[in-house]
């Protein structure tokens, strides 16, 4: 259990350079109510840091499972206005927010994944607004994880204390090991930047991604697009970290220009139930073929969204030596497996992956190419062989990956 002086260090790196909140400044927690103790911490922190208020939204993946199994699609996708109310209530008052990812990986896995996605796309369509400003940086948010006891069970199965074994690897991935955990983190955010840099003054046209298992994939960029690394500004300048424990340097895909196949790395876990083994064929940026040997109905769901959901929004590049990674610890949680590979994502592109992108109008955004969609979904297709190309306007070739690791 991450528990003590080590949970302490853990609110406060959160609050303090996760979501930054400042002084006179709202917070809204969003935790699985078996963990109110983290919640708890959170908001000791958030106080120490001079919050306004902090209010605190609990989930609970058995109730949620009760009204998926019991209640009506009709009623459940009904989404209600004080739902829609209170996320945008967030914007308007400058909250910072905090997600507590920890969802039991296969919490649903018994819910027809038709209803599942009916449910999640009801909700991402009322909540189009509100997604766009967290897109957008227009409010300073972050992604982080405690272990509950059934996802630690699904990740260690065969341990006699799986959340100690969890807690053990978080702890590990969030640098709360080391002597200054902030001071770790500092130095790590320097290192990210200083390949976002690189990438940048190359302009690349195309990444072109490969390896044994058969991705082969070209992905064009957004013109004007920006790599982007742990920290970034939000609208009112003030810098955040949207995930934590991030390992990754990303940016926009041309939602035009993406041709070939690509083959799923590691499962991914979506609205409660598993894809896994599946590749997928792009066609001018388009999806025209996949197929998944676990959870196609779930796959199906997603790529059947909207419009959006056909495309890419998001290419990610990390190493097969980052922590994550090399703790080869299979997480069923995106939040730590995208840390671990090169992912990309389907749907949303962030309007900070290309330059200006706040000041621009929706259509001029996809004039661009980035993509736009009420869903925005990692999937990991980084292996130890992968090697990652990029090609310049000019035709100009820069190998950045290897067998799966920065060589530049
Ligand atoms: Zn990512
Ligand atoms: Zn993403």
């Amino acid at each position: 259990m991450i528990k003590g002086k080590i949970l302490q260090d853990y609110a406060e790196l959160i609050i303090k350079i996760g979501v930054n909140l400042q002084p006179e400044q709202g917070l809204e927690i969003a935790c699985p109510i078996e963990k109110s103790e983290f919640a708890v911490e959170l908001t000791k922190a958030a106080y120490k840091y001079g919050a306004k208020i902090v209010n605190v939204r609990w989930n609970c993946d058995q109730i949620d499972k009760l009204n998926y199994a019991n209640a009506k699609t009709e009623t459940l996708t009904d989404i209600p206005k004080w739902l829609v109310n209170s996320k945008n209530y967030l914007v308007q008052n400058n909250f910072c927010y905090v997600a507590v990812s920890a969802d039991d990986p296969e919490a649903f896995k018994d819910i027809p994944a038709q209803k599942l996605f009916e449910i999640s796309k009801a909700k991402s369509k009322a909540l189009k607004k509100y997604s766009d400003c967290v897109m957008s940086n227009g409010i300073r948010w972050c992604v982080v994880s405690v272990p509950t006891s059934a996802w630690a069970k699904k990740v260690f199965p065969n341990q006699s204390d799986p959340e100690q074994c969890l807690s053990e690897q978080i702890e590990k991935a969030m640098r709360l090991n080391t002597e200054n955990p902030l001071l770790a983190w500092e130095e790590h955010i320097r290192v990210l930047e200083k390949r976002a840099n690189f990438l940048n003054q190359q302009r690349f046209s195309y990444i072109h991604l490969k390896n044994a298992k058969g991705t082969d994939l070209m992905v064009g960029l957004c013109d004007g697009h920006i790599w982007t690394s742990a920290r970034e500004l939000a609208k009112d300048g003030v810098p955040f970290m949207a995930n934590m424990p991030t390992e990754e340097i990303f940016t926009a895909p041309h939602r035009l220009r993406v041709d070939g196949v690509l083959k799923s790395a590691m499962p991914l876990c979506v609205n409660g139930q598993i894809i896994d083994d599946f590749y997928i064929t792009f066609k001018k940026g388009k999806i025209v073929d996949y197929c998944a040997n676990v959870g196609h109905g779930a796959l199906k769901g997603l790529i059947e969204t909207d419009k959006g959901t056909s495309r890419l929004g998001e290419i990610a590049l990390i190493g097969k030596n980052s922590p994550i990674a090399k703790s080869n610890v299979l997480f069923y949680n995106t939040l730590f497996d995208e840390n671990a590979s090169c992912h990309l994502a389907i749907g949303q592109g962030y309007t900070t992956t290309v330059k200006n992108g706040d000041k621009l109008t929706k259509k001029e955004l996809l004039e661009l190419g980035l993509n736009d969609s009420t869903e925005h979904e990692d999937f990991m297709i980084g292996t130890p062989d992968l090697s990652v190309v990029g090609i310049k306007e000019n035709g100009e070739k820069i190998t950045l990956f290897a067998d799966g690791e920065w060589v530049i």
